[in-house]
């Protein structure tokens, strides 16, 4: 349920009616809007709670929330958030762009990219130092020696640094040295990951698993405000069908769905969803174009030579380019990019 408070409500208030709603065996979240202020009431719903609730001093009404995700839902807030950690600001008007390698592989590799996208306008650096990889005899990543890296890089070039985390064990290591922790497709419903992130303070991106549904994806970003942490970026990253000319499917309509369904903001990442380099700036401009709130690009000095997903990786120039048209589509949009 939601406990809307009238317009002029009081802090007393609104703090009276959290403590109603605590006391009823609820879990209140409070979200303040630019309008009013609302208490999420979550929890099993018992005989008489609404009526008992709508009593109290100060509330203007009390509604079911019909999604099946509570706190993500647009019911709950109507307005989009915005995602903000360094450099990097995502959601509700300002668009995102957060490229970099696949992996960090070495200081030249990291920190060349750093430049070159900083230069062309990037706003946050992505790499993963943790590697999900689909064969366990791949490059798996330089793990903390790669988390040093990228702070080197944020140290140098003022980006903020997104990476994954992979493991429950390594949520502490990688919010140390990270501003954004990724949470990868193949790790979208672990649980138990998805509540070790939810405690620690720092935004997350959270990738779409690859046979995921919305409702999967929305009930897994649940898990995450559910612990606390409001700093949600949701991103689409395709989707495996029968179709086999692209690495995955990478279905823009999501875009518009999840904002019509969310507040939290929508990254795409053109890289996973396509797998083809040459697709890949066509595909990022119509993100932009579909309303997304920012990308996610794998950029590489050398990409014929990338320890992994070198095919899928924009040289400098390439990218250089895309974030030109990006931007032109952004500020047709009355966009920030
Ligand atoms: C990545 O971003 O490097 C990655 C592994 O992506 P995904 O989890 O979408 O496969
Ligand atoms: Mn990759």
């Amino acid at each position: 349920m939601i406990v809307v408070m009238e317009k002029g409500a009081t802090q007393q208030q609104i703090d009276h009616m959290i403590e109603r709603v605590e006391n009823i065996g609820l879990k209140a979240h409070v979200i303040v809007g630019t309008e009013r202020t609302v208490i999420a009431a979550i929890g099993e719903k018992r005989e008489q709670m609404k009526e008992s609730l709508e009593s109290g001093s100060g509330v203007s009404e009390v509604v079911p929330i019909l999604a099946p995700y509570k706190v993500a839902s647009r019911e709950v807030k109507p307005e989009p958030t915005r995602v903000c950690a360094g450099s990097l600001e995502v959601g509700a008007g300002k668009i995102g762009m957060i490229a970099g390698p696949c992996s960090v592989e070495s200081e030249e590799q990291l920190l060349s990219t750093a430049r070159a996208v900083k230069a062309a306008g990037a706003t946050a650096l992505r790499g993963g130092a943790f590697k999900p990889r689909t064969s366990p005899y791949s490059f798996q990543g330089m793990k903390e020696d790669g988390l040093k890296l990228l702070a080197a890089a944020r140290e140098e070039t003022g980006l903020a640094v997104v990476t994954e985390v992979v493991s429950t064990d390594d949520v502490d290591l990688v919010a140390h040295y990270a501003d954004v922790l990724q949470v990868g497709a193949r790790n979208m419903q672990n649980y138990r990951l998805l509540e070790a992130v939810g405690k620690v303070a720092r935004p997350v991106l959270l990738k779409r698993g690859a046979s995921a549904t919305m409702d999967e994806l929305l009930l897994a970003a649940e898990y995450i405000l559910n612990e606390g942490n409001p700093n949600v970026m949701l991103c689409e990253r395709g989707i495996r069908t029968f179709e086999a000319h692209t690495r995955f499917t990478l279905p823009l309509a999501t875009v518009p769905y999840l904002h019509h369904k969310t507040h939290l903001p929508v990254v795409v990442d053109p890289s996973h969803g396509t797998g083809h380099t040459y697709l890949i700036p066509d595909m990022a401009a119509a993100a932009v174009a579909a309303g997304a709130d920012g990308l996610i690009l794998e950029v590489h000095p050398d990409p014929e030579n990338a320890l992994s997903d070198g095919y899928q990786s924009l040289t400098f120039s390439e990218f250089e380019s895309t974030m030109r048209r990006c931007r032109k589509i952004a500020t047709a949009l009355d966009k920030e990019l």
